[in-house]
């Protein structure tokens, strides 16, 4: 049976590290798919932008679009292997919040888990003020709430429509980097024997 976890968090939460560090640990071996990569690759080939931060301002359905040939991508390489999708439950764009699997993309994939990595407003930020390579857009601690609280609703969309379970792993300056990853390493090892 395809086993596929997506994971999630908003930027500058600490999913990659999270990420890289348990797939290290896992009693199974994970392909590490990054749904965005999957989406510029079609987003290049269609001619559409050059780097990938153009593409939450192209229009939604141009982007919805993109996220349906991604999804296709994700379903066949889980034939084979079980996957760890990272990727986003909502996507920021200029005009408001894009939902980053609309129903048709979500039944498509029907991932087991959705793992929502979360950490304070503040953290956040400073992770975000330490880390100036990306193009990313200035939040208050307000706004990065409220696409959190709009993330946790989202997935829960998401669980509607798939077989999805959802889990929730904080990842706090206090409580440690490894407790949340060895939460992570608990979920991706429920794939074992389901390729057997
Ligand atoms: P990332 O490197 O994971 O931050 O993703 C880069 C970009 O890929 C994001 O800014 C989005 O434009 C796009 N992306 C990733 N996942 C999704 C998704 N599920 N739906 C729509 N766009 C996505």
């Amino acid at each position: 049976m395809p086993f596929v976890v997506m994971i999630t968090g908003i930027p500058g939460v600490g999913k990659s590290t999270i990420t890289r560090m348990a797939l290290r640990k896992t009693n199974v071996k994970f392909r590490l798919v990054n749904f965005g990569d999957l989406m510029f690759e079609e987003a290049v080939k269609a001619g559409l932008v050059e780097h990938r931060d153009e593409m939450r301002k192209l229009n939604p359905n141009v982007q919805k679009n993109l996220q349906m040939k991604a999804a296709r991508r994700v379903v066949e390489m889980a034939q084979t292997e079980p996957i760890l999708l990272d990727t986003h439950a909502t996507i920021r764009t200029p005009v408001g919040y894009l939902l980053g699997f609309p129903r048709e993309v979500i039944e498509v994939i029907n991932p087991n888990f959705i793992v929502i990595i979360e950490a304070t407003p503040s953290e956040i930020l400073g992770r975000r003020l330490r880390d100036l390579k990306r193009d990313r857009d200035v939040e208050t601690e307000e706004q990065i709430q409220r696409h959190q609280d709009l993330n946790r609703a989202a997935a829960i969309s998401y669980a509607m429509h798939s077989n999805a379970l959802i889990k929730i792993i904080e990842n706090h300056e206090d409580k440690g980097l490894e407790e949340a990853v060895h939460e992570l390493v608990e979920v991706l090892n429920l794939a074992v024997g389901e390729y057997d």
